[in-house]
């Protein structure tokens, strides 16, 4: 596990994926017993547990491997979508390694554009929120054109739907609105 006790882990970097890859998942450990985080973004820094992730990425190309895929295709193995629910205390540096509370705990929805495509950068956006159910908002995605139904534009799904299921194992409050969702999804069909 990473030493977090010293330097924040960077949102854009390859540290957030070691990180993931080895952290904790809702059947290996309690909330109480999940490692914090120290984390920082564009100059927010903030300490956490890890409720939810999920991913769109596949190790295998829809093209030949070292090419791109063409336009308008989609390829997990270039781009992909990673999906983080954080359960955080945004803080300050106060020097000399302390760090001061800025304000209550609450929910941090991190999505995060991938691509490893030459001239393409990752893409972040956070959203902060003591609301579970504007996490829930936060996690909607547009639905394709051909899988709506009417009314119904945006939807939680794949690597959105995964983070809000593992954290509603840890989480009473998003517990609710998961529960809440599927029977929204239910009624839909
Ligand atoms: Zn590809």
């Amino acid at each position: 596990m990473t030493d977090t006790t010293v330097r924040p882990i960077a949102v854009e970097g390859e540290e957030l994926d070691e990180l993931l890859f080895d952290y904790p998942t809702p059947d290996e450990a309690s909330r109480d017993e999940l490692p914090r985080v120290f984390m920082h973004h564009n100059g927010d820094r903030w300490y956490g547990t890890i409720l939810g992730y999920g991913t769109s990425y596949e190790e295998a190309h829809t093209h030949v491997p070292g090419g791109r895929p063409s336009q308008g295709e989609r390829c997990s193995g270039c781009r992909w979508t990673d999906v983080t629910i954080m359960w955080a205390q945004p803080v300050e540096d106060e020097g000399e390694g302390l760090m001061k509370p800025i304000a209550p705990w609450q929910y941090v929805v991190i999505v995060r554009g991938r691509s490893v495509l030459p001239g393409e950068s990752q893409r972040v956006r956070m959203t902060w929120t003591p609301d579970p159910a504007m996490v829930l908002d936060a996690l909607r995605v547009p639905v394709p054109k051909r899988m709506r139904v009417t009314g119904r534009e945006r939807s939680v799904a794949g690597p959105h739907e995964d983070a809000l299921l593992d954290a509603a194992l840890l989480d009473d409050g998003l517990a609710d609105v998961a529960a809440r969702f599927e029977r929204e999804k239910a009624g839909a069909r």
